[in-house]
């Protein structure tokens, strides 16, 4: 059996090696390392891709995020609403340009920020909605959209764990998630669905004037070379990062169908054990499993943790600390909030490796693994 990694992207560039290799040959022969036709040509593939007016590269998921709030012209003191139950960079970039960030909890069955608690959220202050689409399965962007519509506020989807999903409105509307609200950010971490052999990240818009903005403020606050017109910061995908990821955007549909094949094994295989939730799909979205996140119901979730490493198996809780119990956010009032939900997930989510590059024998193993510990 080949060894066990959570994602195994060494095996992924195997198979597209050849043409991995020269395109990155051709960058260093060409010496435009940063900027230029390969980076414009991959933002315009990737805008197509994605339904999207406009794609915005920059330098990491992170970026993207900070730089939508601050195209949003978002000022010390506001607060947006996100939920605590995500990965830290979503609310630490608001934390950094002391906006506050108000948590809220989230759907136990779609991990992802629930539209209800929102509304009871808003206050004069509320200048933004967060919404995650985490682990790759979208939030409910047609009731989140319905109340910031309402309340006239901006929504920035945090879409770094779930390009690719196609998330249909009941009128019948097919959006990718990142291409719904005023802005989109996304992450080509090398273990994202999209990944790059390095850092990288990307904004996406329909607003030309926003989209202007993103731009301006990516690149030192310029409107044209040496002419600064906004405080800005300076965020660029280079060009070896976006000729790979053209390359890999090709494959993209072809890399979420093994992800989501591998969820149906995995799925397939706990559906019956009454101490495993396995991860709910909604209907109205194609989930692109960047984890495969189980709910356990009596179960030592820490002691599998632990059992699945002693047997060679990886596995991962995302996330051991939901954002508002960091340290980090002590400042910004984090405990004060009451997030049941959240705290009860975090305590009994457990992730196994998913990957494009998953065999049907490797998945026995972990799936064996996972039932006799919980079936001891
Ligand atoms: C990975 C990730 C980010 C940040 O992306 P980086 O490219 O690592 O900066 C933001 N939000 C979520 C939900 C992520 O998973």
């Amino acid at each position: 059996m080949r060894p066990l990694q959570m994602v195994d992207t060494k095996t992924q560039y195997l198979k597209i090696k050849s043409e991995v290799d020269a395109a990155v040959i051709a960058v260093m022969e060409s010496s435009m390392f940063i900027g230029g036709k390969v980076v414009n040509d991959f933002a315009e593939n990737l805008a197509k891709y994605h339904g999207s007016r406009h794609c915005i590269p920059c330098a990491n998921g992170t970026d993207a995020l900070q730089i939508a709030m601050m195209a949003l012209g978002l000022q010390p003191g506001d607060e947006v609403i996100t939920p605590s139950f995500t990965y830290i960079a979503t609310v630490e970039v608001a934390a950094l340009l002391n906006i506050k960030p108000v948590f809220v909890e989230v759907n136990p069955k779609t991990f992802c920020i629930d539209p209800e608690a929102i509304e009871k959220a808003i206050t004069p202050k509320t200048k933004a909605i967060i919404p995650v689409h985490l682990y790759g399965h979208a939030a409910d962007m047609e009731k989140i959209m319905a109340i910031a519509a309402k309340h006239n506020l901006p929504v920035i989807e945090d879409n770094a764990q779930a390009i690719g999903n196609d998330y249909t409105f009941s009128d019948g509307t097919v959006k990718k998630t990142g291409s719904i609200g005023q802005i989109g950010c996304t992450s080509f971490y090398p273990s994202k669905n999209l990944g790059a052999f390095g850092d990288g990240g990307a904004m996406f818009t329909d607003d030309d004037e926003l989209a202007a903005k993103l731009r301006m403020i990516a690149s030192h606050g310029q409107s044209k070379r040496y002419y600064h017109d906004v405080v800005g910061c300076n965020s660029r995908l280079d060009a070896m990062q976006a000729a790979i990821l053209d390359i890999k955007l090709k494959h993209l549909d072809e890399y979420i169908a093994a992800r989501r094949k591998a969820a149906d094994f995995y799925d397939q295989a706990f559906a019956e054990n009454k101490f495993i939730t396995i991860p709910f799909r909604d209907g109205n979205n194609k989930h692109v499993f960047h984890q495969y996140t189980l709910t356990l119901n009596g179960v030592d979730r820490d002691g599998l943790n632990q059992y699945l490493a002693d047997q060679g198996v990886p596995s991962m809780i995302y996330y051991p600390v939901p954002a508002h119990r960091q340290k980090m956010f002590d400042a910004f009032g984090g405990s004060d909030f009451n997030l049941p939900v959240t705290d009860w997930l975090t305590e009994r989510v457990i992730s196994l490796p998913i990957h494009t590059e998953l065999d049907e024998e490797q998945q026995t193993f972990i799936v064996n693994k996972v039932l006799e510990y919980i079936n001891r």
